[in-house]
């Protein structure tokens, strides 16, 4: 059996291989999600890095219980073609980039988004390979990529998964994104060898350096 990730190695060439997370990489979520929360008469507070316990009433300023959380990003998900917009510059550096690398998009989501998040990315002009999956990233990330003798970057917003394919691919260089200033501000700073990037300029820094040690994309 052909497995997503067999897919997407198929399209696989022989230049430098990026891969992308999606949500707060490629996408902008906390922005969207919390126009969604308003919608719904709730709000989301800056006051940690985690969504359960900061999302609260608008009216009465209680907190939602934690399992309501889960089902509120389920509805935020199956309602993203309506919410959520790319992150600042994205478009026009995966064109870049895309020019000598390979692109692909890890999106850390249930597969049964799969459809709505293509539906999404395409109307975005981000038409790259796009993989959906719950499982930790590292070993993704390996599967995709084999050993291959080319240049791997990871850029992910979430320490866990950034330190997930550390530890599978540990020549990969791995980039710390968030498009949310806000939550970034509160999030803790990531450990060596992840490197930050402010925003997709210093992104396409970072990657071009290490694919082609400076020259630009
Ligand atoms: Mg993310």
């Amino acid at each position: 059996m052909v497995t997503a990730i067999g897919m997407v190695r198929e399209q696989l060439t022989d230049r430098p291989l990026l891969v992308c997370d999606v949500d707060e990489v490629v996408l902008e979520f906390l922005g969207p999600f919390r126009r969604f929360l308003a919608a719904n008469g709730l709000k989301l507070l800056p006051r940690s890095f985690r969504l359960h316990g900061n999302i609260v009433a608008i009216d009465t300023g209680t907190p939602i219980a934690d399992e309501a959380v889960h089902p509120l990003i389920e509805m935020f998900f199956a309602e993203q073609c309506d919410w959520q917009t790319p992150a600042c510059d994205v478009a026009t550096t995966l064109a870049m980039l895309s020019e000598k690398a390979d692109v692909v998009f890890l999106t850390a989501m249930p597969p049964r988004h799969h459809d709505l998040r293509r539906t999404l990315l395409n109307g975005l002009d981000l038409t790259f390979p796009m993989i959906a999956t719950e499982e930790p990233k590292g070993p993704v990330v390996a599967d995709l990529h084999r050993g291959r003798d080319l240049p791997l970057a990871f850029i992910d917003d979430i320490a866990r998964n950034l330190a997930s394919v550390g530890e599978s691919v540990p020549q990969c260089l791995l980039v710390h994104l968030m498009a949310d200033r806000e939550f970034r501000a509160l999030m803790p700073v990531p450990d060596a060898p992840v490197i930050c990037a402010d925003d997709w300029a210093g992104a396409h820094r970072l990657v071009s350096k290490h694919f082609w040690a400076g020259e630009p994309a």
